[in-house]
């Protein structure tokens, strides 16, 4: 394979051969205006004075990285805990959705929707919304809104409107495509905020930026506390990919650091109940993005199987395809099991209840090899207060943490 300098997004939107701008028609001017002005807005110092304010003193960052002494024992490395877990709302979505926002503002718009599944993104969504004072719709899979009741909850207390989807399997895909099919009535009023790296360009490259502020703070915070600004080995969990990519970002072309990807396997990669995609996918093109897809032999698109709803996606970000293919990335496939029993070790060792997405990662500290000094630094992407009553209904996958 020729060997191409950069594993960031070309001038066309694509990584290696994934990637581009699959759709509609009718959408066509909107991506193309968005693809003309996301660079300069983002770039622009009245978009970061604002950004940056924003990260500061409504999201709480810089997110604190964390020396993990009792699991760094336990793997044989120097362990450091990214904690996007501390953030308001209690993720790292919510650095992509107040970007995205004052991206609409700045572009006029003055209606925003977006798709959810387990309501984590559309929580995140609704929040900038009354922030910002803008009008917002979620779609979400009428089988989610059923399973993901306190999210919906939110979303209503925050002003948004909910509206359920009912037709396919009634979950994130469907919710998608509503989203997409919304977006193409009201192309010029509204924008649609995609809460990973995935769907058309330049969606993926601009969800990466604005999460990228995660490795930008790696860099200053390992170099304060290490006197070098680079790790060995860096940690992420994979849905669709925007955690993972902040957390890259500042070092994907630096081959000095291993990149190691968590994605779901849920009951094993080859059970076909899993959401393991890069391990099962095949190329195809899901919600505007030509990239690995979990199909049938016939190219319907499968549903994600995972006990974590944030990484249930039948499909992979671009960027993370092309990662896994050219050996950039090592991507393990953590089953839900493992999980489940990652997250109780984390919490009995270091005193965090991380989120079951995040306990993906986590559990991928079994699968690595590291030499004694290595510095590692692995993100926690949320926290697990949303996953407490599965973690008690699944205590028999605890191990020797289960008993109490
Ligand atoms: C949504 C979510 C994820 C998965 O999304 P990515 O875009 O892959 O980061 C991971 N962790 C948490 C806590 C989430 O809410």
């Amino acid at each position: 394979m020729e060997d191409k300098k950069t594993f960031q997004v070309d001038e066309r939107g694509f990584y290696g051969e994934f990637g581009g701008a699959y759709i509609p028609e009718i959408l066509y001017g909107t991506v193309e205006n968005l693809k003309n002005c996301y660079l300069e807005i983002l770039e622009s110092e009245e978009f970061q004075k604002e950004y940056i304010e924003l990260l500061r003193d409504y999201v709480g960052r810089p997110s604190p990285l964390y020396y993990a002494r009792r699991m760094s024992e336990k793997y044989g490395c120097r362990l450091y805990l990214k904690r996007e877990d501390l953030n308001h709302t209690g993720a790292h979505k919510i650095n992509n959705t107040i970007g995205q926002i004052l991206m609409a503002k700045k572009m006029g718009k003055k209606r925003i929707i977006a798709e959810t599944g387990a309501g984590q993104h559309g929580v995140a969504t609704a929040t900038v919304c009354a922030l910002m004072d803008m009008p917002c719709v979620v779609y979400q899979g009428a089988l989610d809104v059923e399973r993901q009741h306190t999210n919906v909850e939110r979303m209503k207390m925050l002003g948004a409107e909910v509206r359920p989807v009912t037709s396919g399997n009634q979950t994130l895909k469907d919710a998608t495509n509503e989203a997409i099919r919304d977006w193409c009535c009201h192309p010029q009023d509204t924008f649609y905020i995609i809460g990973s790296t995935v769907g058309p360009h330049p969606y993926p490259d601009m969800v990466a930026r604005l999460q990228s502020i995660i490795s930008k703070e790696i860099k200053e915070q390992l170099q304060d506390k290490i006197g070098r600004d680079y790790p060995d080995v860096l940690m992420a969990c994979v849905g669709g990919g925007s955690n993972a990519a902040g957390t890259i970002y500042h070092y994907i072309d630096d081959a000095r650091v291993r990149i190691i990807l968590a994605e779901a396997g849920g009951l094993g990669a080859d059970t076909g109940h899993t959401a393991a995609t890069i391990h099962t996918g095949r190329l195809g093109i899901l919600h505007g993005s030509r990239t690995l897809v979990m199909q049938t032999p016939d190219g319907q698109v499968m549903e994600a199987e995972s006990i974590s709803a944030g990484l249930d996606y039948p499909g992979i970000g671009p960027m993370h395809a092309n990662l896994a293919t050219r050996h950039r990335a090592t991507v393990y496939s953590i089953n839900d099991d493992e999980a489940v029993k990652a997250a109780y070790e984390l919490t009995r060792m270091e005193g965090i209840i991380p989120a079951l997405e995040s306990a993906h990662a986590i559990a991928a500290l079994q699968k690595a090899t590291f030499r004694h000094d290595d510095i590692v630094v692995l993100t926690v992407s949320g926290r697990g207060d949303k996953d407490v009553e599965t973690y008690l209904n699944n205590k028999n996958m605890a191990g020797e943490y289960g008993n109490f």
